[in-house]
């Protein structure tokens, strides 16, 4: 009898899943950046038991209409891309058709739904682990989707308790994610809560729908915050060095919409004398063209300059990197966090100069009403 025999499409479902959905953290990035794509102004994230018990994520955006019920959830079925051609010009965050689907085979799963044309009436959709529909119920409910995530891992023992175990920290980590979509999210209300068992209702925090990322930032941190927080505006013009791949940099160069190879680095930073007593890598905000991500070598980057002025201390930084879309790929991993950036040698090279001189020009006198 053969030994070698094929996995039944269940199980193959639910290996794949559990690479789109790894953690916590992506399954909260997963539901925001959909409340995002549907154009809400306002999102709610209600965790029960810090999220191991549920993750409600409730928008007011455009909701799903009922011709799309029967395949919202199903693997690689997508309202946001229809070809491998489009993913250069992709302006939503999603594009494979992969969460929803993901989430059905790893946890109990379902959505309540309304479009501005279907009153107050709504929809629940429950759907099987494949993601098929199973089933739907006329609800009360206001325009817009909420995404209801039940004991996430339920299914996968070894997992399960790995999130219980690791859960405080799993659980810090989404609300630094929340805080850096809150303050990138100009326009959109965020209102964070966690219930624990028998525990009442508590506020994690909440931003209005603010004009600016500042009013955000105060929103998210408090209005001390903002002391001594400088305007980060650089304009970087990057010169390939030996260090970046010439096959990259020749990909942008020739790729780019203009030609051009500039990065600028918007946001705030602390002024060297403003920095907080403790390794606050917590208040440490990074983006690519606003999506929020891991740079943890453009991260080390300003620390270094940062410390060069101020040896105890380090700063908030909220760094928005808008840069050409040929100069990066959110492709790599399935999170989309990781970003892979082809020029990052120069990139480096050029922010730190610039950064020092930004500092060099700063005022690094205390206030008086500040002693
Ligand atoms: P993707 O975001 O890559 O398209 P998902 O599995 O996250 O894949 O979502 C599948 C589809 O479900 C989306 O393309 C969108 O049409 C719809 N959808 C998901 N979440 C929402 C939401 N909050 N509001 C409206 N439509 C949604
Ligand atoms: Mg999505």
């Amino acid at each position: 009898m053969a030994t070698i025999k094929a996995i039944d499409g269940r199980s193959v479902h639910q290996i794949q899943s559990g690479q789109v959905i790894v953690d916590l953290n992506s399954v909260v990035k997963e539901l925001v950046e959909n409340s995002l794509d549907a154009g809400a102004t306002s999102i709610e994230v209600r965790f029960k038991n810090n999220g191991l018990d549920c993750i409600e994520v409730q928008d007011n955006g455009k909701g799903i209409a009922p011709h799309d019920f029967a395949t919202v959830a199903l693997k690689h079925h997508t309202s946001k891309l229809s070809s491998y051609d489009d993913l250069t010009s992709l302006e939503t965050f999603g594009f494979r058709g992969e969460a929803l689907s993901s989430l059905c085979a790893l946890s109990k799963f379902h959505i309540l739904t309304a479009r501005a044309e279907d009153g107050a009436v709504g929809k629940r959709l429950d759907f099987e682990p494949s993601g098929a529909l199973k089933g739907t119920a006329v609800v009360a409910s206001p325009k817009g989707t909420t995404v209801y995530v039940e004991e996430l891992f339920h299914n996968l023992p070894v997992r399960r308790k790995e999130l219980e175990k690791n859960i405080k920290r799993e659980y810090g980590k989404v609300i630094g994610l929340l805080h850096a979509y809150a303050c990138i999210s100009v326009g959109v209300r965020f209102a964070v809560s966690n219930q624990m068992p028998k525990g009442k209702k508590m506020t994690v925090f909440s931003t209005k729908s603010n004009t600016t990322t500042k009013e955000n930032i105060v929103n998210v941190f408090g209005t001390k915050a903002l002391l001594g927080l400088l305007k980060l505006d650089l304009h970087l013009e990057l010169e390939p060095t030996s260090g970046s791949s010439t096959q990259n940099a020749r990909k942008w160069a020739t790729h780019g919409s203009d030609g051009s190879k500039t990065v600028q680095v918007q946001g705030h930073i602390s002024k060297p004398i403003f920095g907080e007593g403790r390794q606050a890598t917590d208040r440490q905000l990074f983006f690519v063209n606003s999506r929020p991500c891991f740079l943890p070598q453009v991260s080390k980057a300003i620390n270094e300059v940062y410390k060069s002025f101020n040896v105890t201390q380090s700063p908030f930084i909220f760094a928005n990197l808008v840069m050409d879309t040929n100069a990066y790929d959110v492709n790599v991993s399935p999170d989309k966090r990781t970003i892979l950036l082809h020029d990052q040698t120069a990139l480096l090279e050029s922010m730190k100069a610039s950064l020092t001189e930004l500092f060099d020009k700063t005022d690094h006198t205390v206030p008086q009403s500040q002693l």
